[in-house]
């Protein structure tokens, strides 16, 4: 039970470095873009949401 405690502690370290060496990266969504392609409009573009138009979301 302590050695999956320990796990489960080196585990939250490890994703915390990482989320601090990486502050940003490109949104899944729209894939770097930072706009997504309207449902209704097949041409037209509509800012993502997630990102706000900057194709780069914070991971903190
Ligand atoms: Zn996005």
């Amino acid at each position: 039970m302590e050695l999956l405690l320990a796990l489960l502690i080196a585990a939250l370290v490890v994703a915390t470095v990482s989320r601090q060496r990486n502050p940003l990266k490109v949104c899944p969504t729209c894939k770097g873009a930072g706009v997504l392609p309207s449902g209704i409009w097949s041409k037209r573009y509509r800012p993502c949401p997630r990102c706000g138009r900057k194709g780069e979301i914070s991971t903190r």
